[in-house]
């Protein structure tokens, strides 16, 4: 078993609780080992929920193993039904309990409670997370609608043409990326295509809402990784047609409300394309300039296959690498890859996607906060646009990624990163002028003030030392001298010329890289047509 500090996706108990604990009147008795309670921590500490999830545990510990273990499950669900009063019961096993083989679920079941138990037969150690939220939410849909499931083969009436089409919104969970803001906004965009919001589900709500599921005349699958089982089996039974388009970004969107117009029966949609800023924006001269920038691309499913068509589309970046973490709907992030030009790649490991960010040499990163952390040891910017997701990713203030409004924001969050990163790039160039030094009295106090009046340490009036990056095995080694020279070049360009660099260093058998041969591959370069950096070239000195 490889051990990792991190992980895309937790086990699959982790996708129930979030079901769980996106619904009310819902609870979970989870089979666990003490120490399992730390997956509390990830919706109070990191999501910010206002109240711990609705899971009671049956925290085994070492010396109860040799007991009766079964005795706490049947303690626990009896406990849980009498203190909660739920009006539908999960119960599962963690990792460790699985290998103990109580059948906490069988035996929940034969309790004989008044209200649903859903036993959950979530297998830990061949599927994650994601896995776990879709089976428990299909499993908790199947158990609440089964009394009212029709024959098979029975039509699905018309809807009366007098009222307007309904349609629920099925997948938004707790720790989704940004789910709760791009409810509201889904409402907005249903709402302006004609269309009214039946049951969103899991976020906000109950076991009576689950049980109204069928009266709506459509399903939106907000979230494939989380709602697809469930909108397919509700197609298959309830004959309700999915909506599967995901509307983030323009184009994304226009698309969306032309599928819901189709499911819904409706006149095909004027979609207004001046309904986001995002087209204006991607016109204008800050991002122009910005073009053809390198960007890498890698989340969950959902997340990736829209951001790959947001950034080529309508951002013109070009794509160096898409990849997810997502088994499940690999084969659609490959077919988004194949329309790209980019072989897309499926990996849980946070190293490997390093190494291929660090092979990619990208000017911008988008992807989970694991790759935030990637992107910062390598320097390059980076914004997240996908679960898992860390405590800066849920903002206060609405910041929805579907939509008209979700397209505004995500010009900001992925462009910022770059203007940033240009600003950068000009302190890092006036650095040491005359004006401008870090000792420098700001111009308002006069520029010829003295720096000791303003008690500057005499250290903080030297530019630190650039670190030097840690060599690939067998690359060259960058002297210190030479990797600072390589830092004046604007970060946008700096990933090329380190390569070119090391390129030319290498096919010499050149094993250190001092500023001479920086100088040296920059002259090469500059005078070989259609091989070099010239940006690189004209910024170095
Ligand atoms: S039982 Fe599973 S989730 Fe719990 S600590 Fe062990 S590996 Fe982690």
């Amino acid at each position: 078993m490889q051990l990792t500090l991190w992980t895309y996706e937790g086990p699959p108990h982790v996708g129930a609780m979030r079901v769980a604990a996106s619904m009310a009147g819902v609870h979970y008795v989870l089979h666990a080992p003490q120490g399992d309670t730390y997956a509390d921590l990830l919706f109070t500490m990191i999501e910010r929920a206002d109240h711990r999830p609705p899971v009671s545990y049956t925290t085994f510990q070492a010396r109860d193993l040799g007991g009766d273990t079964a005795g706490l499950v049947i303690e626990a669900v009896r406990d849980a039904a009498a203190r909660f009063a739920p009006d539908a019961l999960l119960v599962g096993e963690s990792c460790t309990a699985e290998l103990i083989q109580d059948q906490a679920g069988a035996l929940a079941k034969s309790l004989g409670l008044a209200i649903p138990v859903v036993p959950l037969e979530l297998p830990a150690y061949s599927k994650k997370e994601n896995w776990g939220a879709a089976e428990t939410f299909y499993q908790l849909v199947r158990a609440t609608l089964l009394p009212n499931v029709p024959a098979p083969g029975t039509p699905r009436p018309p809807r009366d043409p007098a009222r307007r089409p309904v349609a629920n919104v099925l997948g938004p969970t707790a720790l989704g990326f940004r789910a709760r803001d791009d409810v509201r906004e889904l409402r907005a965009l249903m709402a302006e295509a004609g269309v009214d919001v039946g049951v969103v589900a899991p976020l906000g709500a109950t076991v009576a809402d689950l049980r109204r599921l069928p009266e709506a005349d459509l399903n939106v699958c907000y979230a494939p990784e989380t709602a697809l089982s469930a909108c397919e089996w509700l197609r298959r039974t309830f004959g309700q047609p999915v909506v599967r388009t995901v509307p983030i970004g323009v184009g994304a969107t226009g698309d969306f409300l032309r599928e819901l117009a189709a499911a819904a029966g409706l006149d095909a949609p004027n979609v207004r394309h001046d309904a986001s800023r995002l087209p204006w924006y991607s016109r204008s001269a800050d991002s122009t300039y910005l073009t053809g920038k390198r960007v890498f691309v890698f989340g969950d499913a959902t997340h990736a296959c829209a951001a790959a068509r947001v950034a080529v589309e309508e951002l013109g970046l070009d794509l160096v690498g898409l990849g997810t973490y997502s088994r499940e709907l690999a084969r659609e992030v490959r077919a988004t890859g194949t329309k790209y030009d980019v072989e897309a790649f499926v990996s849980d490991d946070y190293l490997d996607v390093e190494a291929r960010v660090a092979a990619a040499a990208p000017e911008l990163v988008l992807g989970t906060q694991m790759e935030r952390h990637t992107a910062k040891r390598l320097g390059v910017p980076c914004a997240v646009i996908s679960a898992p997701l860390h405590v800066q990713d849920v903002p206060a203030r609405h910041s929805p990624q579907v939509g008209w409004e979700g397209a505004n924001v995500i010009f900001d969050a992925w462009v910022h990163p770059l203007m940033m990163g240009l600003e950068e790039h000009l302190l890092g160039m006036f650095r040491d002028d005359f004006e401008f030094h870090d000792g420098a009295a700001p111009s308002h106090l006069g520029a010829r003030a003295p720096v000791a009046a303003l008690g500057v340490p005499a250290a903080a009036q030297v530019a630190p030392a650039a670190a030097v990056a840690a060599p690939a095995p067998g690359a060259p080694r960058w002297q210190a001298d030479a990797e600072a020279e390589l830092r004046k070049i604007p970060f946008f360009v700096r990933p090329k010329a380190r390569r070119n660099t090391e390129r030319f260093a290498a096919e010499r058998g050149v094993a250190d890289i001092s500023v001479e041969v920086l100088y040296e591959a920059k002259a090469h370069f500059s005078s070989t047509p259609h091989s070099g950096t010239p940006q690189a070239g004209a910024h170095a000195r």
